[in-house]
């Protein structure tokens, strides 16, 4: 069975930065959830961050940094490398991440100002599971997923 690796936040874990989830409720992500084929996993508390935490947004030289200017780069790096991890021990080759993100950002990241601005670009985790053949899509972009992923299941 294909599976699909999913922003945690996303199922409605409460990990995001304030404190909140950021669940979906949509069919298909109920019909995957319920076939099994869904694993969660917040890339930024899987590289040691707490919840609640300080929001963070990549930097035009690649650094992560709170608004304090604090350095998350190794934590949000060490975050992408463990959904790496995950999707090859799972063989999984299809993400669905929260857009906006600085770990998770499929198109869109917020520029790196903390003034809500948001550029095309991609987050950290993104960025790692692209680079490594996983087809990233955000949750505006379920039925483009649901369509690759028929095409797999396709003999
Ligand atoms: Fe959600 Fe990803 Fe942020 Fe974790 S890092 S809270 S999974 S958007």
């Amino acid at each position: 069975m294909h599976k699909i690796l999913v922003s945690a936040c996303l199922l409605g874990a409460p990990v995001r930065y304030d404190g909140r989830s950021q669940g979906l409720d949509n069919g298909l992500l109920a019909r995957w959830q319920a076939e099994g084929r869904l694993l969660a996993l917040c890339p930024e508390v899987a590289g040691g961050l707490p919840v609640p935490r300080a929001a963070a947004e990549i930097q035009a030289d690649g650094r992560v940094l709170t608004i304090n200017g604090l350095d998350l780069t190794s934590a949000f790096t060490a975050g992408a490398e463990a959904a790496l991890a995950l999707c090859r021990q799972q063989g999984i080759r299809l993400a669905l991440l929260k857009e906006g993100s600085p770990s998770c950002g499929a198109n869109r990241v917020y520029d790196g100002r903390f003034c809500g601005v948001s550029q095309a670009g991609a987050g950290v985790t993104s960025r790692l599971l692209r680079q490594h053949g996983v087809q990233v899509f955000a949750e505006t972009q379920l039925e483009a997923l649901a369509t690759v992923l028929q095409a797999l299941r396709s003999p």
